[in-house]
């Protein structure tokens, strides 16, 4: 209970926000508690969600620099019960620099998500595509660190990175941080560059990768612009099929569960 997921990959436009409202959507709908938290300044998971934040109330700027409570910030949209959201704004930018000088910087979401992780069953962080001080926050509040990976040219650009920061900031701030897996984004099966990119993601990532693709969908890019996740959006669509089987693969275990059940008895990784 409250297992909180870090949706990062420090390039812009790979699908993190997309995934991060698609997933909280889902599992919301199928009847889970979910807290989404915004961590990201151009606040795209708080607008696709049809949410704003408004001047009177608290939202993930002042959970992370005034110690708000979390409990404080929360926004919710009539049409996806169980979900809450912390929602972003502007703001958020200065907090990258504002968050410098403060005492256990890289821990304050942590902090802020602690007393609250155990109302919901699932806690998703929307990060930034950056690799400063919002993100380490993601990753050090998190059990786990979800990847979306756009099936395009220089896809692998950067993981190596992203591993390493993983690395980093297990070994100094977060022992328990896992891979939660790796999810293939705006794939086209007709695109053998897609299908390219989508085999060499799981030589790179053996055992890691999500079964279940997102195929590139106009449904899906039109869907932030009318405050709704795709599965809400146009529920028939392939877009919002395919969230639908990433969300119930997630709620299996996802791809570790898989790459376990493959080992050979007696073999133990590491
Ligand atoms: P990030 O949060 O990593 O910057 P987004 O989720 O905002 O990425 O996605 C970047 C753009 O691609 C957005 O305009 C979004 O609507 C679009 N997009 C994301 N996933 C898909 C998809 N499966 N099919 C088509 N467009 C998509
Ligand atoms: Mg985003």
């Amino acid at each position: 209970m409250g297992r909180v997921i870090c949706i990062a990959n420090q390039k812009g436009g790979v699908g993190k926000t997309t995934t991060a409202v698609n997933l909280a959507a889902c599992l919301a709908l199928s009847g889970h508690r979910v807290l989404l938290i915004d961590l990201d300044p151009q606040a795209s998971a708080t607008s696709g969600l049809g949410l704003k934040a408004s001047a009177d109330r608290p939202t993930t700027y002042e959970v992370l620099l005034s110690e708000v409570p979390v409990a404080e910030a929360l926004l919710s949209n009539p049409d996806i019960p169980g979900l809450e959201v912390v929602p972003a704004t502007r703001d958020l930018v200065g907090a990258e620099i504002e968050l410098v000088p403060l005492l256990a910087r890289e821990h304050r979401l942590a902090e802020a998500v602690r007393p609250v992780k155990h109302s919901y069953a699932y806690v998703l962080i929307d990060c930034p595509p950056s690799l400063g001080l919002l993100t380490l926050n993601g990753l050090t509040s998190a059990d786990s660190v979800l990847v979306p990976v756009q099936c395009e040219y220089y896809a692998l650009e950067g993981l190596s990175s992203l591993m390493e920061t993983v690395e980093l900031v297990r070994k100094r701030l977060n022992p328990a941080l896992r891979l939660e897996g790796v999810v293939l984004t705006m794939f086209d099966s007709r695109n053998t560059l897609s299908r390219e990119v989508g085999e060499e993601v799981r030589r790179f990532f053996p055992g890691q990768v999500f079964q279940n693709v997102i195929p590139r969908n106009v449904r899906v890019s039109e869907a932030p612009s009318h405050g709704k996740p795709v599965i809400l959006y146009d529920p028939d669509c392939r877009g919002a099929a395919a969230y639908h089987s990433l969300c119930q693969e997630l709620l299996a275990g996802g791809p570790a569960v898989e790459s376990r059940t493959e080992q050979p008895s007696g073999v133990e990784e590491g």
